[in-house]
């Protein structure tokens, strides 16, 4: 059966009235439980407020556990040079020395995940990428909400928001609707719902056309033979950049009519596990996140492409003759969605040219990272070496709203600079900068966008964040 086409007609029919439980009141309300909502529930709690985290799914960590996005890119001034042919490795291993630009709640999961054996310590060997395992990441985000003193509602889908004397946050459950009021709300919900919900002005896509950068299904793949995989690499050097490639493999399973890929190459990713790999492959153009329609063409589609995909490694790739698909994406990845028009908006030519801001709350080092939003190809833009851009305060908040903000990948910044400070890293950083801020905000009891840089800039070195020479700006 095909996806259900959204209607040509715009025909509606007007709800029924209903009740919504008051199901609590709070400082600070967290609306997603990705990165961003970790960071900033985080960041909240540990600057003094009550916090309560609302997430959709039954668990956190977002795009990472629900997409299974892995790694958790660098944190580190240089990035994986991805373009050297002929490594044999999984990952690239030629890099300078990097200098670590976030740390914070960030650095404290990493660390975290790495005792709990649920992660690959960051290297220069590994372009200081951290692999990760998903289920263990959400046990220990987990920990480290509830050691905060983070109340959860977890099966708790936003889908309305007033502002009367509070904001309200309106919720479907399965105990029916139910309301949260806050003094503030910062909006982690990587689509920017929250904002939108509250008449937020925002924009989609690329300045051309509209387009956003394709989703991806993610999936595992387990009893990969690592040596073997290695070995034809060595013998087909031209074959291998890093993380990516396969090009010739490809290219004779197009010809064969076993794959209709829709990008060039293989990407795929080590894990903190020697008999897996994490294949990032699949690609589903012009889909928008907050269309249900197309969200739903878009898992039908990269369903089969994920079929495809892992047939085609057990087939055609050395090393996967014994392997199997052992988990997809909950939910396809979805890289773009609204970018929340704030106070400043962060452009392509700020993160290039590593600009510095007197307000920053956060730093990030990843290059411009386009894919493709029509068809085959990424565009990669890379700082200088050794640089790094700040991201400032008033990328978290929202124009004309007073007593909502935002974190993650739907704050303000262009199409080009989205690409950039997507990365999970960069958005647990917004979102500790963004918990904070609402923190002081409830109680000080003030308009966010007069809230002092500097209160929020001291409490995020008191939680060790690393925000440079912060005070030399
Ligand atoms: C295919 C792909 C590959 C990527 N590769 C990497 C990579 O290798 N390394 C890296 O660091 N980053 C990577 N990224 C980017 C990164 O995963 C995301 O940009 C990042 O997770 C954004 O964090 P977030 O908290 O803003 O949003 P998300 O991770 O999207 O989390 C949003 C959370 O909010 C919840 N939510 C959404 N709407 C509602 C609602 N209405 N009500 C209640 N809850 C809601 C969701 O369930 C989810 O838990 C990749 C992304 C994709 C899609």
């Amino acid at each position: 059966m095909p996806p259900l086409k959204e209607p040509e007609k715009n025909h509606t029919v007007t709800v029924p009235p209903s009740k919504a439980l008051i199901a609590a009141e709070t400082d600070v309300l967290v609306v997603g439980g990705g990165p961003s909502g970790l960071g900033a529930s985080l960041g909240a709690a540990r600057a003094g407020a009550r916090v309560i985290l609302a997430e959709r799914y039954g668990f956190v960590g977002g795009a990472s556990t629900v997409a299974l996005v892995m790694p958790l890119m660098s944190a580190h001034t240089q990035e994986p040079v991805l373009r050297k042919p002929g490594k044999e490795y999984l990952f690239p291993t030629d890099h300078g020395d990097g200098k670590r630009v976030i740390a914070g709640v960030l650095l404290e999961l990493v660390n975290r995940l790495i005792e709990n054996g649920g992660a690959t310590p960051p290297t220069i060997d590994t372009g200081y990428v951290v692999p990760f395992d998903p289920e263990i990441l959400k046990y220990t985000a987990l920990c480290m909400l509830d050691e905060a003193g983070v109340e959860i509602l977890f099966h708790a889908y936003a889908f309305n928001y007033r502002n009367t004397d509070s904001p309200e946050v309106f919720f479907h459950t399965k105990s029916g609707p139910v309301v949260i009021k806050a003094k503030f709300v910062v909006d982690c919900t990587g689509d920017g719902d929250i904002a939108a919900y509250a008449g937020a002005k925002y924009e989609i896509g690329r300045d051309s056309d509209g387009l956003t950068q394709p989703m991806t299904k993610y999936f595992r793949m387990v009893g990969f033979n690592r040596p073997a995989f290695l070995e034809y690499i060595k013998k087909h050097p031209e074959q291998w950049y890093g993380v990516f490639g396969l090009w010739d493999l490809v290219e004779k399973a197009t010809n064969d009519g076993k794959l209709k890929l829709p990008r060039e190459d293989i990407l795929m990713f080590s894990t903190p596990h020697e008999h897996e790999v994490s294949v990032n492959s699949t690609r589903v153009s012009n889909a928008l996140s907050t269309n249900a329609f197309d969200l739903t063409r878009a898992e039908y589609e990269s369903r089969f492409q994920v079929h495809e995909v892992s047939e085609f490694l057990k087939l055609y790739v050395p090393g996967f003759e014994d392997s199997y698909m052992i988990q997809s994406g909950t939910q396809i990845g979805i890289r773009e969605a609204r970018r929340i028009t704030g106070d400043y908006v962060l452009t392509g030519q700020d993160i290039i040219e590593a600009r510095k801001f007197s307000d920053v709350i956060a730093r990030c080092a990843y290059s411009l990272d386009i894919h493709n939003p029509k068809g085959k190809g990424t565009r990669i833009e890379r700082l200088p070496p050794g640089e790094s851009y700040d991201i400032p305060l008033r990328c978290l908040l929202p124009l004309n709203l007073k007593r909502i903000l935002i974190a993650g990948r739907c704050i303000s910044g262009t199409h080009e600079a989205h690409s950039s400070y997507r990365i999970m890293p960069a958005a647990m950083a917004t979102g500790q900068a963004a918990g904070v801020c609402a923190a002081i905000a409830a109680r000080e009891f003030s308009d966010i966008h007069s809230i002092r840089p500097l209160l929020v800039q001291n409490e995020l070195l008191r939680q060790e964040a690393d925000l440079g020479d912060v005070f030399q700006r």
